[in-house]
């Protein structure tokens, strides 16, 4: 390896910068000629959503009414299988949404893995409310479901009404976020399992999981509710997009209702009955969703193909690739290569090398307890998200390298 730009490579031992020179080989080698830099996961449009857009400028109608809104929501729900969904500017918006239409109210609790983006952590505290970090699972880097049963027993006590409250806290934990990482579905049936037994709502971040399948049911349709994101870098791009997904119409009116702004429908008057929020996604960048969706299924497969093709260059006595779990089917958002333990200490040369060759690799999100507004919120500890962000390598995952 000729990058020394960490101290680590530079007194790496030969074996181990053999090891680091035959990573990189391999990932050059499922990238082949694609253009350079190559960005972790990159948007593509075509005719599909230019004609709408370009409708929508014609038309005017480019913000918060118009066809392509509805078009897109009934699409979305009709993929995961659910009966409806409300879209909104953005995930974040849309999970602080769904944890207020919820219930959740100032200084609840809610359980949030220590390896998310950041977006997660965020809407809580929008909330008011306090995230209570966990560890993840190494097999797929969701919530520890185990690990979780025994820590709730430790530190919770099931009050008279049926809440959850934190035993040292005093704090109800009102609900856990479970966020299925790199389209990775966490162990839904025991996780709910658990959440009933504790009394806590259970509300899917299904924000990098679209088209995943656990178990044979979509990703986005478990829970009280789910969240769905279209961000620039997600499998479906809106530009900028989030959606609430559930089955309960009475929820889903309610939300609709309450991101746009609580106004009450009248020819003429502004009457609004509560604060609301103007949350609601433009005409404008559904009508890119819409044009979006007719490719979902082809980028399924392609992004399969690419993951495929990860695994095999990647099998290595140095690390492997983050495997699809057992019984589910990713939608392989981001893969990941995640480093032997002897191998950890390499990660930021390897990144380093990647980058010179403009590969544009990255690791995981700094885990959430390590981010200065987040040291001292409560927690478990979390080694192995602490090991995970340690070895984990995300790599270029378009469905258009494949
Ligand atoms: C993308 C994402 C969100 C939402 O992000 P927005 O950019 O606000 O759409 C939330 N949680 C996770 C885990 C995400 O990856």
């Amino acid at each position: 390896m000729s990058s020394n730009a960490d101290g680590a490579s530079a007194t790496a031992p030969v074996a181990d910068l053999r090891a680091m020179d035959e990573i990189v080989a391999a990932i050059e080698s499922v990238l082949g000629d694609s253009h350079r830099p190559v960005h972790l996961h990159e948007p593509r449009f075509g005719e599909a959503e230019r004609q709408r857009v370009v409708d929508c400028v014609e038309s005017g109608w480019v913000s918060y009414a118009g066809k392509y809104v509805d078009e897109f929501e009934a699409k979305v729900a009709s993929f995961v299988g659910a009966k409806r969904a409300v879209a909104m500017v953005n995930g974040t918006a849309a999970l602080h949404a769904a944890l207020v239409l919820n219930g959740v109210v100032h200084g609840d609790e809610i359980l949030v893995p220590a390896i998310t983006f950041v977006a997660t952590a965020n809407a809580v505290v929008h909330a008011g409310a306090v995230p209570h970090f966990v560890d993840v699972a190494a097999s797929n880097l969701g919530m520890d479901v185990g690990k979780l049963a025994d820590y709730l027993d430790r530190i919770a006590v099931r009050g008279g009404d049926g809440r959850s409250i934190n035993r040292t806290t005093g704090r109800t934990i009102r609900a856990m976020l479970p966020v299925h990482v790199f389209g990775h579905p966490v162990d839904l049936d025991p996780l709910i399992v658990l959440a009933a037994r504790w009394g806590i709502l259970v509300i899917e971040d299904a924000t990098e999981s679209l088209g995943s399948l656990y178990k044979d049911r979509a990703c986005g349709t478990f829970g009280v509710c789910s969240v769905l994101s279209f961000n620039g870098n997600k499998i479906v791009t809106t530009g900028g997009g989030g959606m609430i997904v559930t089955d309960d119409e009475d929820f889903a009116a309610r939300a609709r209702h309450v991101t746009t702004t609580a106004k009450r429908p009248h020819a003429w008057n502004f009457d609004h009955d509560e604060v609301g929020f103007n949350y609601r996604l433009t005409n404008l960048n559904a009508a890119l969703g819409v044009g979006q969706m007719e490719r979902l299924e082809g980028y399924l497969a392609a992004k399969r193909r690419l993951a495929a093709r990860y695994e095999a260059a990647l099998s290595l006595p140095s690390g492997r690739l983050l495997a699809e779990p057992a019984g589910s089917r990713s939608n392989y958002w981001l893969n990941n290569f995640v480093l032997s333990p002897e191998m950890a200490r390499h990660r930021d040369a390897i990144l380093a090398e990647l980058h010179k060759r403009r590969i544009l690799a990255r690791p995981l999100w700094t885990p959430m307890h390590l981010l200065p507004m987040y040291r001292s919120a409560p927690r478990d500890a979390v080694p192995v998200a602490e090991d995970m962000f340690a070895r984990c390598i995300s790599l270029p995952s378009s469905p258009f390298l494949a």
